[in-house]
């Protein structure tokens, strides 16, 4: 594994482009969806996405709220048209190419923090993203 410090940098606006092109394919909100979205979409998924994310219909990505780069990882924090905030994460999967290993819209119940009340939020088991 290449865990060199100097080379992650710079792959947060590839992811961004990534995530407008996936944005294109996703399911849209009314059923509006490209009918050979999943197809279109494959490409662009790493191995561990799970397909549940894929039962949010979600139109963006509109203002983006914040990324995050780590060794092989891509954050985007973003709003989509219905004001959720999503994060998309992406990984590196091999010559520094990049796909979608998840894409989830911010826990509703605990907003984002995995707490609510000072237990484990329900809503989310505590990863403060997607629902369970
Ligand atoms: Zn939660």
């Amino acid at each position: 594994m290449n865990t060199t410090n100097h080379a992650h940098q710079g792959h947060v606006s590839e992811c961004l482009s990534l995530l407008h092109e996936i944005l294109q394919l996703w399911p849209a909100p009314a059923g509006t969806e490209p009918p050979d979205y999943r197809c279109r979409l494959r490409p662009m998924l790493a191995n561990g996405f799970s397909e549940v994310d894929l039962l949010q219909r979600l139109l963006g990505p509109g203002e983006i709220s914040a990324t995050r780069e780590s060794p092989g990882r891509v954050e985007i924090e973003f709003y989509d048209s219905e004001r959720w905030l999503q994060k998309a994460v992406f990984v590196d999967v091999g010559n520094s190419a990049f796909k979608l290993l998840s894409l989830t819209f911010q826990c509703p119940v605990c907003f984002g923090t995995g707490e609510n009340d000072g237990e484990v939020c329900g809503g989310c088991s505590g990863s403060g993203w997607g629902a369970t």
